[in-house]
C-alpha cells in the first residue's frame, strides 16, 4: 500500500523526461546542468552505505555524470540523503512507526530523504557477496533507494547485469515535493532464491552473490516465519532414540521409527510422552532459553535450528511424509482424514493453550498439510499461526482446484489471515531440463486473487536455469508488495522496456512459453483417488507441445524480433540473449529426445516363428526355446556406486499364428525366502510378490497398452490401460505355468494374439520387468529389473519401451560379433583382436563374461591395474569414406581412474568417443555418437575401431557395439 500525500503520476511509457510541477520540484538535472549529490551521514550504518553505492551506480548512469557520495550535504546543490539520522529526523522524516521493510521518501526543503529501519549489525556487502543464503535482515533504506530509482528514474530491476536492468538515460529529472510512505502488502515474500544456473553460467555458491543481489533488488522478505517440519529439527532421534523408543511411531513390522537411516526419519507417536518434551522445547525456545538447557541438537550440532525456530515463533509441524503410528492409541485416529486432522490439531491446540496458560509469549506455527489439512471443529487459539499448502498459480485454471475457497474457510475459522506454500517450479516429474517454466501472468493473477486471505507466500521455485524464474520472481515480488499492481500493464512495460520495437513479438513468445508450460504440467485426469494433475509424457512434450512446428514458430518470432530491433543495440542484445537462454536449451533437449528416440527404436528383440505350438509347462531350457533370441533384464533405477546384490533374468519370445510365447528364466539364490502366494485373478497387489511383468502396446500408438503380471506362484493379473485409466475387466486369457530351475524359478506364458487389439504384424513396443521380493528385513538387494534402459521414472513409460520384431531387420551394422556372443579363441574373438597372454603387461586382462544386462547374455570385460590400460581392436574394411556414421555401444565401469574409458576409431585419423573419457563407476548405459568419415578412409591405411581402457586402472565392460551408416 502506498500513501501518496502529493499526487504523482509516473508514466512508465515515456520516461525520457519526468517533469512535475516545476514550482515545487527539486531539479536534479536539466538542459543546463546536472545538479545533485548523494549523502550518507555518519552513523547511519552499513545498509545506508550500500544503498548509497547502489543509488550512485544507477543515478550516475541515468544522468550521465558521476554523482558524488558525501557524508554531509554541501549545501550548494540538492542532496539525496539516505538513512535515519538527525538530519532526516529534523526534516520531518519519522520512521518509528514503519512496519518491517517499509520506508519513507520525502522531498522537502530542496533535498530528498530516503529512510527505513536498517539492521545496524549486518555487513550487507559481505552478506550478499560471500555470506550465507539467509538474506534475513531489515534494510528499509536500501528498499527506499530502489523504489526511488524505479519511481522517479524509471529504472527496472528484472535481473542483475546490463541485459536485465533497464536504466533510462534522462535529459532532465525533477523530483516533485513528495512525502511517500511505502510498505509491503504481504509481509512474507519468499522464493527458492538460489537454484539454477545463473545467466553468467555460474552455479552453486559461486552464483549466490548474483542471486542475493537480485533478491534484495526485488525487495523480497527479510524475516522468516518458520514452517518447515520443525519437529524433525529438534534432534529427537539423537535425544530419545535409544532411551525412549516408545516416543517414535510404531511401524507395521514392530520396529520404531527411530532409525536415522529411514527416509524422513523420526516420525513420532503422538500418544506418547514425546508431547511433553515438545511442549517443554517450545516453552524453552519461546522464553529465550538456550538450546543446551533442553539438549536440543539440529543437523549441524547443538542449537535451535533456524528453519524451525525464529524469534517469537516455534514450528510444531510434524516430519514430512507423515507416517501414522501403529500403536493401539494412535491407530484409533487414522480411520479417515477428518479424524486424523482432529487428532493432530488437538495436539497443536493443546500445546498452544498450555503455552498461553503459562504466559509464554510468541506463536506456535504449523502448516495445514496432509493428512491434517482438514479444518478442525474446535477453536484454534490465537497464538497459533497457520500456513496452508496450496496448489498455486499454475493450477489457477484447473476447475477442480479452488485454493481461494479453501483459504477462505481457514481465514473464517481463524478470524485472521494465513500464509501459503505454493509450488511454481520444476521438480520431480516436472523437472524436464531445458524447458522454460515462465508463467508470470498466472502468478500475478493468483497472488492478487488470494489477497483477502493471505499475508504472504513462499513460492517454491526449483529450476535448472535461473533465467526461467526472473519474470516469475519479478511479478511475484511486485504483487506481494502492492496487491493493486496492474499485471498486464507491468508485463507490457517489461516487454517494451526490454525489447523496444520487438515488444509485441516477444510478448507473444512469452505467452507461448506460459501456455505451453501450463499444458505440460496441468493435464487433469480423473482417477479413483479423484481429480489429479499429471505431467505430459516425453512424447507429448516433444511431439505435441514443443513440436517441430512450435520450435519453427519460435525461431521465426526470434528472427522477426531481431529484424525489428536491428537499429536498437540494447533491445537487440536482449532479444539475442533470450534466444540463447530460452530457446537454445529447449532445442538442445528436443534434439536429445529425438536422438534417444532413434536409439529406442534400436532396442528390439526378435520373436522367431515356430511351426508347432510351444508346450506351456514351465520348462524354459527345453529344445523348443533353442532358436529364441535371449534378452536380459537389468537393475532399474539403482544409484551408481551403490553395490547391491543382483540376479539374472533372461527373457525369450517365440510366436506362431495363434499365440505369442514368453519365457522368463529367473535366477534366485534364496528360493526359501521368496515371497509369493496364490492370488485371485486380477489381484492388484500381485507386484508385492516375486513376479514378472509383460507390457504390450500391440497397436504401436504408444497410448493404449496391456500389462500382464505373473507371480512365482503362477497367479495372474492383467489389465488394459490408456493413460491412467485402467480396465481390470480385460483378460488376456493367457496360459501360465511356473517351474523350478537349477538356479531359481521360471515361467512360460502363452498370450493369444486375438486378444491383442490392432496388433501390428511387423512387431510393436514391449517391455519386461521383474520384481524380486524376499521376506526378511534386510533389503540389501535390487528389487526391480527392467529391459529398456530408457525408462526414467517408472514402468509405464510407453515411449521408452523397446520393441518385439517379427522379422529380422538389417541394421547395416559393419561391426562383426557386436554382442561378443562368439567365444574367444586365443587372442582372437570373432572379429576382435585382443592382446595374446604373452603380449599383455602385468595387471592387464580381458575376458568375455556373462552379464545380467547385456543383450546377448555376454559382454567384453577389460581390466587394468595401476593406470596401464588395455584395448581390443577390430578392422573395418566395410567402412566407406565421406559417409555419416552412427556409433552406439553399451558400457559399464567400476572404479576407473586415470585417463579413462573410450572408443577410438581410426579412419585415416584418430577419433575419440567421447572426447573427454569416462572415469569412475557407471551402471550399464547406452552411448551414441555421430560422425562423418574421412575422405581417405580405407585408402592408404586400414580403418579400425578400438575399445579401450586407456592409461587407467579399473574395470570396463562393453556390449552391443554397432557402427551404422546413417540413412536419411
Ligand atoms: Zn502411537
Amino acid at each position: 500500500m502506498r500513501r501518496l500525500l502529493v499526487a504523482i503520476t509516473v508514466s512508465a511509457f515515456s520516461f525520457s523526461t519526468l517533469s512535475f510541477a516545476k514550482d515545487s520540484g527539486i531539479t536534479l538535472k536539466n538542459k543546463e546542468c546536472i545538479n545533485c549529490e548523494i549523502v550518507v551521514p555518519e552513523a547511519t550504518g552499513p545498509i545506508a552505505v550500500f544503498a548509497g553505492k547502489e543509488l550512485k551506480e544507477f543515478l550516475s548512469k541515468s544522468l550521465g555524470a558521476d554523482i558524488p557520495i558525501l557524508k554531509s550535504p554541501s549545501g550548494s546543490k540538492p542532496a539525496i540523503i539516505l538513512g535515519d539520522s538527525e538530519l532526516s529526523r529534523s526534516n520531518g522524516v519519522d520512521i518509528s512507526g514503519l512496519p518491517r521493510d517499509g520506508f519513507v521518501i520525502r522531498a522537502v526543503g530542496g533535498n530528498i530523504y530516503i529512510a527505513g529501519k536498517d539492521d545496524m549489525r549486518v555487513n550487507i556487502e559481505k552478506n550478499i557477496k560471500g555470506g550465507g543464503w539467509e538474506q534475513l535482515y531489515e534494510r528499509g533504506t536500501l528498499f527506499g533507494a530502489y523504489d526511488f530509482l524505479e519511481r522517479f528514474l524509471g529504472v527496472r530491476f528484472y535481473f542483475p547485469g546490463e541485459i536485465g536492468t533497464v536504466v533510462p538515460k534522462l535529459d532532465s529529472l525533477i523530483i516533485p515535493a513528495a512525502d511517500i510512505i511505502s510498505k509491503p502488502d504481504y509481509s512474507q515474500r519468499s522464493v527458492t532464491a538460489h537454484e539454477g544456473i545463473a545467466p553468467d553460467w555460474k552455479v552453486g555458491a559461486e552464483s549466490w552473490p548474483y542471486k542475493n543481489l537480485n533478491y534484495s533488488r526485488l525487495r523480497l522478505q527479510t524475516n522468516y516465519i518458520p514452517n518447515c517440519h520443525g519437529l524433525s529439527r529438534l534432534g529427537y532421534i539423537k535425544r530419545f532414540g535409544e532411551t525412549h523408543p516408545e516416543y517414535f511411531a510404531l511401524m507395521a513390522d514392530g520396529k520404531r521409527h527411530n532409525d536415522p537411516a529411514f527416509p524422513h526419519p523420526g516420525q513420532l507417536c503422538y500418544s506418547s510422552a514425546i508431547k511433553e518434551e515438545i511442549y517443554k522445547d517450545a516453552e524453552a525456545y519461546l522464553s529465550g532459553k538456550p538450546a543446551a538447557e533442553r539438549g536440543v541438537v539440529n543437523n549441524y550440532g547443538p542449537g535451535w535450528d533456524p528453519s524451525g525456530c525464529q524469534p517469537g515463533y516455534f514450528n510444531i509441524m510434524p516430519q514430512d511424509a507423515f507416517y501414522p503410528c501403529q500403536c493401539e492409541e494412535c491407530k484409533k485416529h487414522w480411520k479417515d482424514e477428518k479424524s486424523t486432522s482432529k487428532f493432530m490439531w488437538d495436539f497443536f491446540c493443546d500445546t498452544a493453550e498450555r503455552l498461553k496458560k503459562n504466559n509464554i509469549p510468541g506463536y506456535l506455527t504449523t502448516m495445514a498439510y496432509p493428512p491434517y489439512r482438514i479444518i478442525p471443529e474446535r477453536p484454534i487459539p490465537d497464538n497459533v499461526l497457520v500456513m496452508c499448502g496450496a496448489n498455486g498459480p499454475t493450477r489457477l485454471n484447473t476447475p477442480e482446484v479452488n485454493d481461494a475457497k479453501y483459504l477462505k474457510q481457514w481465514t473464517d475459522k481463524l478470524g485472521k489471515k494465513v500464509w501459503i506454500w505454493t509450488p511454481v517450479q520444476k521438480f520431480g516429474q516436472s523437472e524436464m531440463p531445458g524447458v522454460p517454466h515462465i508463467t508470470p501472468k498466472c502468478i500475478g493473477e493468483y497472488y492478487k486473487l488470494q489477497k483477502p486471505y493471505i499475508f504472504g507466500s513462499f513460492m517454491e521455485s526449483h529450476t535448472d536455469y535461473y533465467i526461467y524464474n526472473y519474470l516469475n520472481f519479478y511479478i511475484f515480488a511486485k504483487v506481494c508488495w502492492d496487491n493493486s499492481t496492474d499485471i498486464d500493464m507491468l508485463l507490457k512495460e517489461h516487454y517494451r522496456l526490454m525489447f523496444g520495437a520487438a515488444a509485441e513479438d516477444m510478448e507473444k513468445m512469452y505467452a507461448r512459453f506460459e501456455s505451453n508450460w501450463l499444458k505440460i504440467i496441468g493435464k487433469s485426469v480423473t482417477t479413483n483417488l479423484g481429480p489429479q494433475c499429471i505431467t505430459v509424457s516425453d512424447y507429448e512434450l516433444w511431439q505435441d507441445i514443443y513440436s517441430d512446428m512450435e520450435i519453427q514458430n519460435m525461431e521465426k518470432l526470434f528472427a522477426d524480433a531481431e529484424t525489428l530491433t536491428a537499429c536498437d543495440g540494447d533491445s537487440l542484445k536482449r532479444v539475442k540473449f533470450m534466444r540463447l537462454h530460452l530457446l537454445e536449451p529447449l532445442k538442445k533437449q528436443r534434439e536429445i529426445y529425438l536422438g534417444n528416440k532413434n536409439e529406442i527404436s534400436d532396442l528390439a528383440v526378435f520373436a522367431a516363428e515356430v511351426s508347432s505350438p510351444v508346450a506351456i509347462d514351465g520348462i524354459v531350457n527345453a529344445d523348443e526355446w533353442a532358436g529364441a533370441e535371449k534378452i536380459s533384464l537389468h537393475p532399474f533405477k539403482e544409484s551408481p556406486g551403490k553395490v547391491k546384490a543382483t540376479v539374472e533374468t533372461t527373457v525369450m519370445i517365440l510366436r506362431d499364428k495363434e499365440n505369442l510365447y514368453f519365457a522368463f528364466d529367473c535366477t534366485e539364490p534364496f528360493m526359501d525366502k521368496m515371497k509369493s502366494s496364490p492370488r485371485k485373478l486380477d489381484d492388484k497387489d500381485i507386484w508385492r510378490d516375486s513376479s514378472v511383468e509383460i507390457f504390450l502396446n500391440p497397436s504401436g500408438d504408444r497410448k493404449k497398452y496391456y500389462q500382464i503380471l505373473v507371480n512365482a506362484s503362477g497367479s495372474i493379473s492383467d489389465c488394459e490401460k490408456i493413460g491412467s485409466e485402467q480396465n481390470w475387466n480385460w483378460n488376456s486369457d493367457a496360459k501360465v505355468v511356473v517351474g523350478k530351475t537349477d538356479k531359481g524359478w521360471s515361467v512360460e506364458i502363452a498370450i493369444p494374439l486375438k486378444k491383442l487389439e490392432k496388433a501390428d504384424t511387423k512387431g510393436f513396443p514391449v517391455n519386461f520387468n521383474r520384481n524380486r521380493i524376499l521376506s526378511g528385513k534386510d533389503q540389501d538387494y535390487v528389487l526391480q529389473y527392467t529391459w529398456s534402459p530408457f525408462l526414467k521414472h517408472g514402468f509405464h513409460e510407453l515411449e521408452n519401451f523397446g520393441s518385439v520384431e517379427f522379422s529380422r531387420k538389417d541394421d547395416k551394422n559393419i561391426i562383426k560379433n557386436s554382442k561378443f556372443t562368439e567365444s574367444p579363441q586365443g587372442g582372437f574373438s570373432g572379429g576382435w583382436f585382443a592382446p595374446r597372454p604373452q603380449d599383455m603387461r602385468s595387471g592387464e586382462s580381458w575376458a568375455i563374461v556373462p552379464d545380467t544386462f547385456s543383450n546377448g547374455g555376454k559382454s567384453l570385460m577389460l581390466k587394468s591395474k595401476e593406470k596401464v590400460g588395455i584395448c581390443i581392436t577390430q578392422y573395418l574394411p566395410e567402412m566407406k569414406p565421406d559417409t555419416e556414421y552412427l556409433l552406439t555401444f553399451f558400457m559399464k565401469m567400476e572404479n576407473v581412474s586415470g585417463s579413462g574409458v573410450c572408443v577410438n576409431v581410426w579412419d585415416d585419423r584418430n577419433r575419440w568417443f567421447p572426447t573427454s573419457f569416462y572415469t569412475g563407476t557407471m551402471p550399464w548405459t547406452k552411448q551414441g555418437f555421430r560422425f562423418k568419415s574421412n575422405p581417405e578412409t580405407n585408402k592408404k591405411t586400414k580403418s579400425y575401431i578400438r575399445l579401450r581402457l586407456m592409461g587407467a586402472s579399473g574395470t570396463a565392460w562393453f556390449d552391443d557395439v554397432r557402427l551404422r551408416e546413417v540413412t536419411k
